[in-house]
């Protein structure tokens, strides 16, 4: 059974000793080689301070976004062979936060998700409907289009499924709705890419906390965690490592 992967998403906090300290306590408390793999992803301009203190440790380092062009002249952007260059191994793509701040739509995440894996890195592509999308029992078809939009046709990455109205609330998604998202994911998946869509893992991300983590990580389908909030706080992100199969 592939293990499962307990991903550390940092966004935009913390400045560079508490990045250094962070990662330090991460590489600490992940010391075999059995359990999930573990990935942090910090801000840029962190990566390379993290990379150090990572440096020899059961722990992969990860961005939270790349340009879907390889070099050229795009002011403040980042290219994903910048990334591979510096030891970055994973990066998170088409986050809502994103797809909501920086109008990155589907087309977009496709062509970045494309560049990251020429590069040699493992795209983590983000889907997941609003709280609105929701209510008006439009889940299924906002994930199902998502993923026909943002995945590319040789897609082997990761799929994240973030249900916008859980992320950052304190109120993940119950049980009962991860489950029936996650089977619906791995429906849509294998119908679209057939063999290779049954295999691809499928993280579930929204207010993960050590408290919810080992119910989560048995449902069925669910092949890791995206934590937003809790992987900022060393022990409780840990926990959820450690809450993994
Ligand atoms: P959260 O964030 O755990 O703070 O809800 C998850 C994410 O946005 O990846």
């Amino acid at each position: 059974m592939t293990s499962q992967v307990i991903i550390g998403n940092w966004k935009m906090n913390g400045l560079v000793a508490d990045a250094r300290t962070l990662a330090r306590a991460v590489a600490d408390g992940v010391s075999s080689d059995t359990g999930p793999r573990v990935v942090v992803c910090p801000s840029f301009v962190h990566l390379s301070t993290v990379a150090a203190e990572l440096s020899g440790s059961a722990v992969a380092l990860g961005a939270q976004d790349c340009h879907h062009e390889g070099r050229g002249a795009f002011t403040g952007d980042i290219s994903a062979p910048m990334l591979a260059d510096i030891g970055v191994r994973y990066v998170i793509l088409g986050h809502s936060e994103r797809r909501a701040g920086h109008q990155e739509l589907d087309e977009m995440v496709r062509q970045k998700a494309v560049a990251a894996a020429s590069a040699g890195l493992v795209p983590v592509v983000c889907v997941g409907e609003t709280q609105d999308q929701r209510a008006a029992g439009q889940a299924r078809d906002v994930i199902g289009y998502q993923i026909e939009g943002s995945l590319p046709q040789d897609f082997a990455g990761i799929v994240a499924y973030e249900p916008v109205w859980a992320i950052g609330t304190g109120q993940s998604a119950s049980i009962d709705d991860i489950a029936d998202m996650m089977a619906f994911i791995r429906a849509e998946l294998a119908r679209q890419f057939g063999e290779g869509g049954k295999t691809m893992q499928i993280l579930y991300g929204g207010s993960v906390t050590p408290r919810d983590a080992s119910a989560i990580l048995r449902v069925a389908e669910v092949g890791g965690a995206l934590v937003g909030g809790a992987s900022l706080k060393p022990e409780s992100f840990l926990d959820i490592v450690r809450a993994s199969a």
